[in-house]
Order: C-alpha cells, then structure tokens, then sequence
C-alpha cells in the first residue's frame, strides 16, 4: 500500500510518513499543491493525506482537481481550520475524511486503515484462472501447491493482477513498486518478472506473463 502526504510543514509530513512506514505502509511526501495533483494523478497511490492550507494552490482545490481527473483514490484531510463550515468545505471538494489538527498518531492509522479497508472492499486474494494470490501472506496457490513471493514479487503481481485494461506498462510497474525516487530501472522489472514466471511455473500455473511489445506485460491464461 502506497501512501502520498501532501504537507507543507516538512518536519510533520516526515513524522507522518516515519509513522506509516513504521506500520509497513510505503509514503511519500510532496510539499505544495502541485506537486500533489501531479503525483496524485500517476494512479499509483492507494491514498492520499492531504492537508488544506498549503502554499499555492490549497488542498481543497487539490482534492477537485484530483477528482476531475477521475482519480477514485480515497482523501483523507488534515486541516488546523476545524469549523462545520470548512468541515463541509472539504468533503465537497472530494475529500472522503476530515481530520482536525492536531491530531492522535492512533487516530491518523484509524482513518487510514478505515479508508483503505472500504477502498479495498476487504479482498482477500485476487483470483486468475486456476491460481490465487493470497494477500496477506504474499503467497501463489495453486491447488495443493504454493510458493511464497518476496516483498517486490507480490507488490510486481499484485499490479499485474489489477491491471484494469489488461497490460501493465514496465514503467508504470517501476513507479508502483520500485517508486519515483529509486534508482532502479526497467530491467529490474524483466527480472522480477522472470523471477515470477519460475513460480508460476513451479506451482503448475495456468497463468501466462506475457510481454507486449514496446507496451509492458499481460496476464493470460492457458487452458488445455
Ligand atoms: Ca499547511
């Protein structure tokens, strides 16, 4: 799960990202406005925390923006402005959660475990011709047989298992697991999806990656 923080006051958007990352979310911060559509609108965040006042453009401009691009990623905002009115304000504009300043550390990881729950409509694997991939232990089944994946093998399948129109860009992959600000290239990619087709293999999946030319990777099925 990646999670973008939009704050301008550095030292609480690095407490806030220390904190997630301590409950194994991965977090990223951006520190105006901008900088928060732009990378909202990557798609490749499960959530964003947004905070109101911010130099530039706000964070309920933020938030309307985000939604016109047709961006679903829940909002949850962080605002020192705790009246009705800027309450109301804020969930107009998009936000799905409102979160007064300051705040309790165990409050913040409530709403963001609440919200990520209902986004996530409580799944428990992602299910592919004759193989499931089990979230929470990061391990592909297969009916007897399974094989446990490493952290970046489950996050590389994870997304080609979502993948909405069926192919997954090898950059799009790079920006969801790897992040923005790795050094790590498209190769990385190729060789966690050979890593991937040897497991799928192992178990006696029927599940196929295949590479699309110039355009990523696709998930098949053979059948026999
Ligand atoms: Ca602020």
């Amino acid at each position: 799960m990646k999670i973008l923080i939009v704050e301008d006051e550095k030292p609480l958007a690095e407490s806030v990202k220390a904190l997630l990352e301590k409950q194994g979310f991965e977090a990223d911060c951006v520190y105006d406005g901008l900088s928060g559509v732009e990378h909202a609108r990557l798609g490749v965040y499960d959530l964003l925390i947004l905070d109101v006042m911010l130099p530039g453009m706000d964070g309920r401009q933020v938030a309307k923006l985000v939604r016109s691009g047709r961006c679903g990623t829940p909002i949850l905002m962080l605002t020192a402005l705790s009246g009705v009115d800027d309450r109301i304000a804020g969930l107009d504009a998009g936000a799905d959660y409102y979160l007064a300043k300051p705040f309790d550390s165990r409050e913040l990881l409530a709403c963001v475990n609440a919200l990520l729950r209902r986004q996530g409509g409580q799944v428990d694997e992602l299910a592919l011709g004759n193989t499931a991939l089990e979230l929470v232990s990061c391990t592909l089944v297969c009916g007897e047989k399974s094989a446990r994946l490493s952290a970046k093998e489950f996050d590389v399948m994870r997304f080609l298992l979502g993948a909405k129109n069926g192919i997954s860009s090898k950059e799009a992959i790079l920006a969801k697991v790897w992040g923005y600000d790795s050094n790590a290239v498209e190769n990385h990619v190729e060789v966690y999806v050979g890593f991937l087709r040897k497991k799928l293999a192992s178990i006696g999946s029927n599940i196929r990656i295949e590479a699309v030319r110039r355009l990523g990777y696709r998930l098949e099925v053979v059948e026999d």
